[in-house]
C-alpha cells in the first residue's frame, strides 16, 4: 500500500493492475471486486453493528433530534419486519421510555 501525490491511499488492483483508490471495492477499470477477507468481515460487522440494537440507540442518542431519528429508526425497522424486527422495536420502546423517565 502506498500514497498518491494527494495522500489518498491508493491500492492496485489484483486483476488488472490498474491504480484505484484504496476505498474503491469494486475496481473502475475492470470491476473486479478487490475486498480482501479482513475487509469484507469488516464492512459485515459494521453492518451487523448498523442494523443491532446497540446501533440503533448509538444513532438515536447521537442524533441532534432524537425523537425524529427514533421514528427514523422505527421506520427502517418496519420496511423490514421480523419477528427480530418487532422485538427489537419493543426494546427501542422500552429503552427510550426509560430515557424519558429519567430525564423528567
Ligand atoms: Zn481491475
Amino acid at each position: 500500500m502506498k500514497n498518491n501525490l494527494w495522500g489518498v491511499r491508493m491500492k492496485v488492483c489484483q486483476f488488472c493492475g490498474f491504480e484505484r483508490k484504496d476505498s474503491d471495492k469494486k475496481c473502475p477499470s475492470c470491476g473486479g471486486l478487490n475486498s480482501t477477507i479482513a475487509e469484507l468481515i469488516a464492512e459485515e460487522e459494521a453492518n451487523i453493528e448498523k442494523y443491532s440494537f446497540k446501533g440503533r440507540c448509538k444513532r438515536i442518542l447521537n442524533a441532534e433530534n432524537s425523537k425524529d431519528a427514533f421514528f427514523h429508526e422505527v421506520e427502517l425497522i418496519k420496511s423490514g419486519l421480523t419477528n427480530k424486527g418487532v422485538f427489537t422495536i419493543f426494546l427501542i420502546v422500552a429503552f427510550v421510555f426509560a430515557l424519558v423517565i429519567s430525564v423528567l
